[in-house]
């Protein structure tokens, strides 16, 4: 059960009341691809400029991301400067240095057309579009967009929605498409638009899942340490999608299973600047952290 990702391959600069980074690997695709790696062997297709640290991503690609449809390019890679708030829930986005990601046109190589789980991580969505032309018959596409898409391409991003079996977004974006303020009503104009499932990642206060017969709510794992919150939406869907294409079984009950893989993945993404958990990341820590989540939720009714 083939996964490929396609998104960003970026550099990222991120200032945190903790520290900061400088180029750092990052991006849609390098997150989501790093944390459902660990699961599940990912295809990943991106762009990087010349001046890419391509023997950093060769090691993290190791613990299983195919690297085939990487495109190296002419020119600088895409960067994005990123600064947070003191309790790190607000971010702003200082520079964004588009470079060879100005010019991507994703081709889906032979290999990886025949994939079954897809993820279109967040790009224009006219490019998310076109990958969906270029893949035979995918089981499940899941896809996420940003608020710089809703104002500017609305009426792509319903298009793409008609499209694509799960939409995961964090709760900004999903007010901002339905323009309705209450995540569950907003939940329901989407999944009237296209989807079967929503997904809408609300940081530290978890993720809602719903479509027309489930509500779901898996909490974040209660760190008290974070380092940097960048990425955790993407790892949360590398977690999530790895999950469904490694038991290919989208009964409802194992959704609700990739929900809290998702939602380990993105607190682990959190514990360390950039990536650089899911360099000595074990699947037993993972299998550890889903476990405690089962904990955490548990309880009896004696009524
Ligand atoms: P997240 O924290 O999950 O929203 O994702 C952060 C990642 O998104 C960073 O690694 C950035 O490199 C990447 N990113 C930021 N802006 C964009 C953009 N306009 N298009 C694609 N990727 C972006």
């Amino acid at each position: 059960m083939s996964l490929l990702v396609v998104g960003s391959v970026a550099l990222d600069s991120v200032q945190t009341p903790f520290g900061s980074t400088a180029d750092a690997l990052g991006g849609s695709a390098v997150f989501f691809a790093a944390a459902g790696a660990l699961l599940h062997p990912v295809q990943l297709v991106g762009v990087i400029g010349s001046d890419y640290p391509e023997g950093k991503l060769q090691q993290l690609a190791k613990r299983g991301i195919d690297l085939t449809g990487l495109t190296r390019a002419d020119g600088e890679s895409f960067r994005w400067k990123g600064r947070y708030s003191y309790d790190l829930q607000n971010r702003e986005t200082l520079e964004t240095r588009l470079g060879v990601f100005a010019d991507f046109q994703p081709t889906i190589p032979a290999a990886f057309r025949d994939a079954q789980y897809v993820f279109l991580g967040n790009i224009d969505p006219e490019l998310q579009l076109r990958v969906l032309d270029q893949v035979r018959q995918p089981k499940l596409v899941a896809c996420d967009t940003m608020n710089y898409w809703i104002q500017s391409k609305l009426d792509v991003v319903l298009e793409l929605l008609r499209h694509v079996d799960v939409l995961m977004v964090n709760d900004a974006e999903a007010r901002q498409i339905s323009g309705d303020w209450n995540i569950y009503r907003a939940a329901r104009w989407i999944l009237e638009r296209g989807p079967s499932q929503v997904v809408i990642k609300q940081g530290e206060y978890g993720a809602v899942l719903m479509s027309d017969h489930t509500l779901f709510y898996v909490p974040a794992y209660p760190l008290e340490e974070i380092f940097d919150p960048t990425g955790a939406g993407d790892a949360f869907a590398g977690g999530f999608m790895a999950h469904l294409a490694r038991t290919a079984d989208l009964d409802p009950l194992n959704v609700r299973r990739a929900m809290v893989y998702g939602s380990a993945m993105g607190s682990f993404a959190v514990e360390r600047f950039g990536v650089d958990r899911f360099d000595e990341l074990t699947i037993d820590e993972v299998t550890r952290r889903v476990r405690e989540f089962a904990d955490l939720v548990h309880f009896e009714v004696r009524e």
